[in-house]
Order: C-alpha cells, then sequence, then structure tokens
C-alpha cells in the first residue's frame, strides 16, 4: 500500500490516452477522476493493461479495479478468440460492413457492428475504421462490461449500447448499429412510421420504437434503449440513428435494410398526392400470427402496450403527412387484392423459413 500513488484528474470532462499515459508516467497506482467524465476506449484499455485502479467520483469503478472473470482469463479468451466459428464471424461482420457502406447506411467511421460468442464476450467492430475497410484481423473482442479483451485495434465507444441489448435481451447474438438516412430521418422528427402497409416490413421489423436522445458513446446513451429492446427488434435512436438485434449478423443487418427501404418508400408515396393503402385489420393480424410463429419481438403482441401503439400510429400517420383513411381500392376491401395480399404473405412467410432454416 505505501507504493500507491493516486493522480487526480478530475477536473477533465473527456480522459484521453495522453492524460492516461501521463499518469502512469508520473507513477500513478491509482487515477481519480470525475463520476461523469467520458473515458475513451483506448484510455480505459491503457488503465486495464496497466492494472491502475480507476477511481470515479471517490467509487472504485468496478470494470477496471476488478476485471471481469473473462479479462483474467488470456488463455481462454485467445482460443474463443481464434477459434473456427470466431474467424467465421469475423468475416461475416466485414461482409456486412461493406453492405452497410454500399448501401450508404454508415458515413466516415459511422456505425458498428457486434456479435455474442461466448456468454460473457462479444467480437464487435473497432473504433475509428470505416465499415468498408474492415478486415477480419481489425475485429475486437470485450467482456459484457466492455472491457477488451482481445484484438489489435481498440473497441468501438458505441459497444455499450450493444452489450445493453445482449444484457437485456438474451436472444439477441448480433447488433447492427447505423444511421440510414430515410430511417434516421424519422428519428430526427422524433416519430415512428406507421404500419400495417408493406406486410414484409411487418414481419421483419413492424413495431419500431423511438429512444430519448443522450450522448453517443456514454454508458447513459446505452441504457436508452433498455425498454424496448425486449419488444422491439429495431429502435430509432433520436437524432442519430437506429439499432437492430438479430441471431445472427446478416440478419439484424437486413432489419435495417427493411426499415431504411420501409421509410423511403412512405416518403416517396406521401409525395404522390394520393392516400395509402392500409392492409386491412384481419390481415394485419395474419402477419402478426406469422411472426409470433417465427419467434421475432413485436410490441402488438403485449396487450398492454396495445393502446401506447395505436397512440404511436395516430401520431405517426399525421406526422408525414400521408392520409391514414383507407382510399377507395384498400386492399383489405377487394377480393381479388386479398388474393394478392395471401400471396405476398406467403412470399415472405417462404422467404423467412428458408433463412432460418439455412443457418
Ligand atoms: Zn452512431
Amino acid at each position: 500500500m505505501s507504493n500507491d500513488k493516486s493522480v487526480d484528474i478530475s477536473g477533465r470532462k473527456v480522459i484521453v490516452l495522453r492524460d492516461v499515459q501521463d499518469a502512469a508516467a508520473a507513477g500513478a497506482t491509482r487515477l481519480v477522476v470525475a463520476q461523469n467524465s467520458v473515458i475513451t476506449p483506448s484510455a480505459r484499455e491503457y488503465i486495464q493493461q496497466r492494472r491502475i485502479t480507476l477511481v470515479e467520483g471517490g467509487n472504485v469503478a468496478a470494470s477496471a479495479a476488478a476485471p471481469a472473470a473473462a479479462a483474467s482469463r488470456p488463455g481462454v479468451n485467445a482460443s474463443l478468440f481464434n477459434s473456427p466459428e470466431a474467424e467465421a464471424v469475423k468475416k461475416e461482420i466485414c461482409e456486412v460492413g461493406k453492405k452497410l457502406w454500399m448501401r450508404q447506411f454508415v458515413d466516415g467511421n459511422g456505425g458498428n457492428i457486434s456479435y455474442r460468442i461466448g456468454p460473457n464476450e462479444v467480437l464487435c467492430t473497432p473504433t475509428l475504421c470505416s465499415k468498408y475497410d474492415l478486415t477480419p484481423d481489425l475485429i475486437c473482442m470485450v467482456d459484457l462490461d466492455g472491457n477488451q479483451i482481445a484484438g489489435v485495434r481498440p473497441r468501438t465507444s458505441e459497444i455499450l449500447l450493444h452489450l445493453e441489448i445482449y444484457k437485456s435481451v438474451p436472444e439477441a447474438k448480433s447488433v447492427v448499429h447505423c444511421h440510414p438516412p430515410h430511417a434516421t430521418a424519422y428519428a430526427i422528427t422524433g416519430k415512428v412510421p406507421p404500419n400495417n402497409i408493406i406486410p414484409e416490413f411487418e414481419v421483419f421489423v413492424g413495431k419500431v420504437a423511438i429512444s430519448p436522445y443522450k450522448t453517443p458513446g456514454t454508458l447513459e446513451f446505452a441504457q436508452t434503449v433498455i425498454p424496448y429492446v425486449q419488444q422491439h427488434n429495431t429502435v430509432l435512436l433520436a437524432n442519430h440513428g437506429i439499432v437492430c438485434w438479430a441471431d445472427t449478423v446478416t440478419h439484424a443487418e437486413w432489419y435495417a435494410e427493411v426499415l431504411e427501404t420501409y421509410c423511403w418508400t412512405l416518403m416517396l408515396a406521401s409525395q404522390l398526392g394520393t392516400p395509402i393503402s392500409y392492409i386491412s385489420e384481419q390481415h394485419a393480424d395474419d402477419l402478426l400470427a406469422i411472426k409470433k410463429k417465427l419467434g421475432l419481438p413485436d410490441a402488438r403482441f403485449d396487450p398492454n402496450r396495445m393502446k401506447e401503439c395505436q397512440l404511436a400510429d395516430m401520431e405517426s400517420s399525421s406526422s408525414i403527412a400521408i392520409d391514414p383513411t383507407p382510399c377507395d381500392g384498400n386492399i383489405g376491401r377487394s377480393s381479388s387484392s386479398d388474393r394478392e395480399v395471401d400471396s405476398l404473405v406467403k412470399a415472405v412467410t417462404d422467404a423467412v423459413m428458408q433463412a432460418l432454416g439455412a443457418r
């Protein structure tokens, strides 16, 4: 204990690698930071590597003071990180990263992708890397507290968002976060798109929620999605973008595509000056039944949340200047259109079943 040396940098709001390196050079074994300070991933990683005790607002920070079980098992971590399964997931993450970039869902170093490879281990994209330029050797591994346990590059600062989803939803195996323009347009207006217009959206995504704005990269931001992710696989992040979770990396990216195309289509339709046709209630129920069978979440399965959803519908329908009243050619009223919807439903079901069966 006599060798302990505290260095106080609690006056800083943001703590970067350089601050921690300077403190270490001065012989620090304890680093005192303010409760609300933001510590960059590389700074946090350095603190852990040097085994410096982090004291946040007078309390020893759990993540740095007592490394998680996974972090103290270097051999186990290395074999998991280099396992054939992990190598396959790393490749899939890179392929999905290219898709996100090609579809213009991310720009600069925006967006991030992760996969829960073990009970306490998550593979994720590194910070400051275009999703187009991802290669398997750049992928990192963290534990559920966000401590980096493998990989040469520092992990994305947004991993905290992904980890809150994994902790809240045990079925979530992969999380994709991106900024697709049309879905983000909804997110910046604080509105969710209306439902019961296109079957594919109902089955794969359905009701989306919108979480409140907080500064990206913070734990406070990460925790904004907790109330929504059990009943929504896709959430709009206010003034930011979207986040999707699924059983595979590929499927999480599909949900981003389905939502983005849906939002785009609604915006195009709203310019035509003709009311949109809504799927009838009965046919909408059929789609929900398919969705339930597939094990995909939807807030509308929970009767307590139905009212909330209906209110959100009223708000969202008016917000994009689409007439919510079904027009004369309403799909639900025409028997020939009934058949069209039935065949669409069948096509969607077949595609989903095939996709699930193939994994
Ligand atoms: Zn983002």
